[in-house]
């Protein structure tokens, strides 16, 4: 058990990557919140998380609302002992070209992607500085350094992650606190399931490995970040991407 008594917060936890890492987590001995805007399938996520033998708690979480996040991030200092993970999970896409993107959507997308896991990491890193630990894992995306047509908005905000997760990693190494990302790839989850088949095999073509990637290949990677291994890691990128993007 990697994780054997370590309290997580994941946000966008309630389907998707974020309910893979919050079992696979569980299952190396993690409690878990599960915080998102869809708070019955956050209690569905939390009660399998449960199943597992640890504690699990849903929250119902915006985590572009700064007030929101502080009520959060109370209710989870008060429900576990401590607060020794975040995972900044918690994502959208408003695609669309950059000359017909609207402003709503630019907006949209960096709220939520960008500006949600700096406001997530600021209230964890008041937690994580007084307990001189902490690990933070944000999930940015291979487009952060590939670019992607139509993603303008979702590929900026990916990108502003990993200046946040090293700026992070800098400011707060001396208080015990590691940031880092992992950087997907093509995953199968609904999020992807939007696009047309087209699409679907144009990407294939450009993945070494011809498949896309499961939740749980991106889980394996979060957890090893999460653990006692990777205490020595802070500042960097996991990229997990089939070989699209070397
Ligand atoms: P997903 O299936 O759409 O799950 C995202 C979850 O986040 C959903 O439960 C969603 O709730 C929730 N959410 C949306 N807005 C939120 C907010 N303001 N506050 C809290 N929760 C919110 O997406 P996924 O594919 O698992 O992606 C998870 C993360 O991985 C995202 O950051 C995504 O950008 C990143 N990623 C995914 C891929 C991929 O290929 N799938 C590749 C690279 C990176 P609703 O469904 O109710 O909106």
């Amino acid at each position: 058990m990697r994780l054997e008594g370590k309290n997580a917060l994941i946000t966008g936890a309630a389907q998707g990557i974020g309910k893979a890492v919050a079992l696979g987590m569980a299952k190396e001995g993690a409690n878990v919140a599960i915080a998102d805007v869809n708070i019955e399938s956050a209690r569905t996520a939390s009660q399998e998380v449960n199943a597992l033998g640890v504690k699990s708690i849903a929250l119902k979480l915006d985590v572009s609302n700064q007030e929101n996040v502080i009520d959060a991030f109370k209710t989870v200092t008060s429900e576990f002992s401590s607060l020794d993970i975040l995972i900044n999970n918690a994502g959208i896409t408003r695609d669309g070209i950059l000359l017909r993107m609207k402003e709503e959507d630019w907006d949209a997308v960096l709220n939520i992607n960008l500006k949600g896991s700096f406001l997530c990491s600021k209230e964890a890193i008041k937690v994580m500085s007084k307990q001189r630990f902490g690990k933070i894992i944000s999930i940015s995306s291979v487009v952060a350094f590939m670019g992607n047509p139509g993603q303008a908005n979702y590929s900026s905000s990916k990108a502003g992650l990993i200046g946040l997760t090293k700026t992070i990693a800098k400011e707060y190494a001396s208080r015990g606190i590691r940031a880092n990302a992992v950087a997907p790839g093509f995953i199968q989850t609904a999020m992807t399931d939007a696009l047309s088949d087209e699409v679907k095999n144009e990407m294939k073509k450009a993945i070494p490995l011809s498949q896309f990637g499961t939740p749980e290949d991106v889980t394996n990677a979060v957890i090893f970040l999460a653990s006692k291994e990777a205490d020595y890691i802070t500042g960097q990128v996991i990229h997990v991407n089939g070989g699209m993007y070397m």
